[in-house]
């Protein structure tokens, strides 16, 4: 068959081949909120090289925002949380997660809704259906797709054995009872000695049913996305632990299988809060790398940008040493946490065009 194609056709084959192996690095930024111009805003991103916006569902079903995005071939994601929603647990208190001591799962601002709710399930997956519907964004951004965890206080000595870990309240107890086939001894009544007995006796069973019920949840909003918008691209934000940090707690207390949630998704996104949780910006890779070693798929890690949580210094060296390690391969680029939080500090915005700039 090769001799049949002519010369400049090879040429074409072997151009578009080499096109294709440097693909454009995702440089996003999340943002919440914007009170300017949304053309001034795009033009600069456009010149600090800034292509993807992260946004909330208020920008995102802006008409103006998504008009003055597309002419400046900015591509947008709603950020789309699952299971923290203040405002459905204010109006339903009951149908909050339980730890293992059988007391509302919260901490400070966190709070989530139990993932076995199947019309919470079903309303959340109409929602996402009805963003994408009507305001035709080029991704979702799977937010809160987890159990309950503070991650963002957990530091590097953190004992494991004190992660929190639900959601066990009935209707997640007696699912797992009756789809496991497992039966908890009859003298067993208080949530904590049930809790207790599940963990010490069938913890891989108890991790990966809790693993499937966010998995699914990941899966259906995906499918019902795509349904809407058939190209639309799906992101899955992670807790940022690698594979064996905190004895498996990304499964065991976050409940997310990574291997699972890259099978259906564009993009696997961990919050590499490095500063945060007390981590070297070097850290920021080594999360990177593990979750592609784990799934062969793109990563995008997300970098804070100031302070959050301390108040030791967050100086500009140490935001370019995390800058640098979030673009390293085999990252598909960064996102800022947040836009925000970046205009704030314009010797941080500059340094961010210079190395966005410099790729
Ligand atoms: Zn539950």
């Amino acid at each position: 068959m090769m001799k049949y194609l002519s010369l400049p056709f090879i040429f074409l084959l072997l151009f578009s081949a080499c096109e294709k192996e440097g693909p454009q690095m995702l440089i996003g930024a999340k943002i919440y909120e914007h009170s300017g111009s949304y053309n001034l805003l795009f033009e600069e991103w456009n010149q600090m090289g800034i292509n993807t916006g992260f946004c909330s569902q208020e920008l995102i079903s802006d008409r103006d925002f998504m008009k003055e995005a597309r002419e400046h071939e900015i591509s947008t994601f709603v950020i789309f949380p699952v299971f923290f929603n203040p405002e459905a647990l204010a109006q339903s208190p009951h149908i909050a997660a339980i730890n293992r001591n059988g007391e509302v799962a919260a901490e400070e601002w966190v709070e989530f809704v139990c993932p076995s709710r199947e019309d919470y399930r079903q309303q959340v997956v109409e929602k996402a259906r009805h963003i994408v519907r009507e305001h035709q964004p080029d991704g979702i951004s799977i937010d809160f797709i987890r159990h309950f965890v503070y991650w963002e206080k957990v530091y590097p000595q953190r004992d494991p054995a004190s992660l929190p870990v639900s959601c066990f309240d009935s209707l997640c107890l007696n699912h797992f009872l009756a789809e496991t086939g497992i039966t908890v001894p009859g003298e067993l009544s208080t949530i904590p000695d049930q809790a207790d007995w599940i963990l010490n006796n069938h913890e891989n069973a108890w991790t990966a049913w809790r693993s499937k019920l966010i998995t699914s949840m990941a899966e259906v909003i995906a499918r019902a996305a795509r349904e809407e918008k058939p190209d639309i691209l799906i992101n899955i934000h992670l807790v940022p632990w690698a594979k064996e940090d905190f004895n498996g707690a990304i499964q065991k207390v976050a409940g997310q299988d990574i291997g699972a949630l890259s099978k259906f998704s564009d993009y696997l996104s961990p919050m590499t809060y490095a500063h945060m949780v007390k981590q070297p910006p070097s850290w920021v890779h080594h999360i990177v790398e593990d979750i592609y070693i784990q799934t062969g798929g793109a990563v995008l890690p997300s970098i804070q940008v100031g302070k959050a949580y301390l108040e030791t210094e967050f100086d500009l060296v140490e935001f370019r040493e995390t800058m640098e390690a979030a673009l390293q391969p085999p990252s598909s680029g960064v996102i800022i946490w947040s836009w925000e939080r970046l205009i704030t500090e314009p010797e941080k915005a500059d340094l961010f065009k210079d190395i966005v700039t410099a790729q």
